[in-house]
């Protein structure tokens, strides 16, 4: 059992997910979240299907018995965020992730660095996903990170399919105050609160309900 039940990342085949909205919706039910957050891949979307996308999870809000905060997962790219504004006005939250191919650790950095100094974004997801392919970052530029995360108030993301950040990290994020989240990224609606991992070394940084992003509402 959780103690902070909630999942503030999830796929539906609004992108590339393989349940509905309904399905995560019901899964989530099942596990007892008290919070869930939908949050695809916002570049799948056009204008129109996005407008179908906020009506949907705006309804099962209303329906469902648990917390449904709507999002988009966009892409950290050279350009920033490539969430656009017409986008993110309606959302409840947006996370930034890099999901391109990077060389070196330094370019994986200056990417979320250059991300977090635009500010464009509410969660950086899963930091560090590439690290064990490209090496892993100096000290100094965690820093830097974790500087710009608490001078921009965003948070980091724990998640639990890529297992990132790490225990050190996440007692670096408490310390500054830079809120938390646990994140699934489930991709079908049998993965949604699979967040175990996320509550287990969250618990273990030391941290606290004050120290969850949504910690008010669980
Ligand atoms: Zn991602
Ligand atoms: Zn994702």
């Amino acid at each position: 059992m959780l103690v902070f039940p909630h999942d503030a990342h999830t796929h539906t085949t609004y992108s590339d997910g393989s349940g509905s909205i309904g399905d995560n919706v019901a899964s989530a039910e099942a596990r007892g979240l008290l919070l869930l957050g939908i949050t695809d891949h916002g570049h799948y979307m056009s204008p129109g299907t996005f407008k179908r996308y906020v009506r949907e999870v705006r309804r099962w809000a209303a329906e469902s018995g648990l917390v449904l905060m709507l999002g988009v997962e966009g892409n950290i790219t050279e350009n920033g965020v490539d969430v656009p504004e017409w986008m993110a006005r309606e959302l409840d939250y947006v996370i930034a992730s890099v999901h391109r191919r990077v060389r070196t650790a330094d370019e994986y950095i200056r990417l979320v660095r250059m991300a977090l100094i635009s500010g464009e974004m509410d969660v950086i997801g899963h930091f560090g996903a590439s690290f064990p392919h490209v090496g892993f970052p100096r000290e100094g530029e965690l820093r830097e990170v974790l500087e710009l995360a608490e001078a921009k108030g965003v948070a980091f993301e724990i998640n639990a399919s890529y297992h990132v950040p790490d225990v050190a990290f996440l007692r670096e994020c408490i310390k500054r105050g830079v809120k938390l989240t646990f994140a699934s990224d489930a991709h079908s609606p049998e993965e949604v609160g699979r967040v175990g991992w996320s509550e287990k070394v969250f618990r273990r940084a030391g941290g606290r309900r004050e120290d969850l992003l949504f910690g008010e509402i669980l």
